[in-house]
C-alpha cells in the first residue's frame, strides 16, 4: 500500500499543471519572504475635493503590498494575497505591515512635523481572528505612534461574514482612537441597516462605478445615492479609480469628498512621496 502511495504521488506530481506548479513555488517563497524581507509598502495619496479651505491638499495615503521577489522583480498583491490568505501567512505579514505603516509615520514625522493618516487594508482573515485588536495595540505602542494617523479599510463582504464579531472588533479599533472605512463599496451585499451599527469613518466608492462617470448613467445614479446615503449616516467618501479630469469633475459636481487614483498620483515608494508630504499639500 505504502509503494501504491508513492505511486500516486509521483503521478500527482508528473500531472500537475504548471498553474499549479508555479503556485507551489510561490507558496514556498512567501514563506520565506517576511523573513528575508521581501515585502515592501507603496502609498497612494487621496485628496480633499470637497470645497473649502482644504481643497485640492492631501488628505492621506494608502498603503499598498507588493512583494520585491529576487528574479521576479516587483510583483502585484493579486498574484500572492489569496495565498497568503489560503495559508495563514496574512496574519504575520498584516501584522509586519502595520508595524511598517508605524515606522513610516515615525519617520515621516521626523522629516516633515506633520503627517495625515496612512490607511492600511485589512483581509478577512484579520478580521475573524479575535486577537487582532490587541494585535494592533501591542503595535502602536510599540511604535509610539499616534492611532489617530491610523486608519483600516475593510470590505462589505467581511463585515457581512460574522457582523457580531465584526461589530466588536471594529469597536476596539475604534476606542483605540483609529479610523475606519469600508473598501470597494457597492461591489458587495451589505444591509444598510448593519452599516450604521459599525463605528465607521468612510465609504470608498469603488473604481468600477467610478469608471465610465458621467457618461454612463446608471453609474452616475448609483454613485450619487452613495454620496447622499454616506452622507445621511454622517460618513466621508472617498472616490477611488480616479484616472481623468471628467472623472474629478463629475465627482466634485455630485459633493463627493475626497479622491484617490491615477489622476491625483499612482502608489509610490515612501522616498518618492515627498513632494506631497510638504506642510503646504497637507490638509
Ligand atoms: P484596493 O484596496 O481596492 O486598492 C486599490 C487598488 O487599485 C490598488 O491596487 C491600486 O494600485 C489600484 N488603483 C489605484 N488607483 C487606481 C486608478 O486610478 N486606476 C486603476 N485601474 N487602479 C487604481 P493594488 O495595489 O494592486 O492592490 C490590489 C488589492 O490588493 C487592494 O485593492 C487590496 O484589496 C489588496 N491589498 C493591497 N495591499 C494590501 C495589504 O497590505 N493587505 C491586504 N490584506 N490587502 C492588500
Ligand atoms: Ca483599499
Ligand atoms: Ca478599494
Ligand atoms: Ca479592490
Amino acid at each position: 500500500a505504502k509503494q501504491n502511495g508513492r505511486n500516486n504521488y509521483q503521478f500527482y506530481l508528473a500531472e500537475m499543471n504548471a498553474d499549479a506548479a508555479l503556485r507551489l513555488q510561490t507558496e514556498h517563497q512567501l514563506h520565506l519572504a517576511l523573513e528575508r524581507g521581501e515585502f515592501e509598502l507603496h502609498y497612494q495619496p487621496k485628496l480633499r475635493l470637497a470645497a473649502g479651505a482644504q481643497m485640492g491638499k492631501i488628505s492621506g495615503f494608502e498603503a499598498l503590498l507588493r512583494w520585491r521577489h529576487p528574479e521576479r522583480g516587483l510583483v502585484a498583491p493579486f498574484e500572492f494575497i489569496s495565498i497568503l490568505e489560503e495559508t495563514g501567512l496574512i496574519l504575520p505579514v498584516g501584522e509586519w505591515v502595520i508595524a511598517e505603516v508605524c515606522r513610516q509615520i515615525g519617520v515621516w514625522s521626523a522629516q516633515y512635523g506633520s503627517v495625515p493618516p496612512v490607511a492600511i487594508n485589512l483581509s478577512a482573515r484579520q478580521l475573524g481572528h479575535a486577537g487582532l485588536p490587541q494585535a494592533v495595540r501591542a503595535i502602536v505602542d510599540a511604535a509610539g505612534v499616534d492611532p489617530g494617523l491610523l486608519e483600516f479599510e475593510l470590505t462589505e463582504s467581511m463585515l457581512m461574514e460574522d457582523p457580531e464579531a465584526a461589530v466588536r472588533i471594529l469597536g476596539d479599533l475604534k476606542s483605540q482612537g483609529m479610523r475606519l472605512s469600508v473598501d470597494d463599496f457597492g461591489t458587495g451585499y451589505s444591509s444598510l441597516a448593519y452599516l450604521k451599527r459599525f463605528p465607521l469613518d468612510a465609504l470608498k466608492i469603488d473604481r468600477t462605478f467610478v469608471r465610465d462617470l458621467p457618461g454612463d448613467s446608471d453609474d452616475a445614479a448609483i454613485t450619487k445615492a452613495v454620496i447622499s446615503l454616506a452622507h445621511s449616516l454622517n460618513l466621508k467618501v472617498v472616490a477611488e479609480g480616479v484616472e481623468t479630469v471628467a472623472h474629478v469633475d463629475a465627482l466634485r459636481a455630485y459633493g463627493c469628498d475626497e479622491i484617490q487614483g491615477y489622476y491625483i498620483g499612482k502608489p509610490s515608494p515612501a522616498a518618492e512621496c515627498s513632494a506631497l508630504l510638504q506642510p503646504e499639500s497637507l490638509a
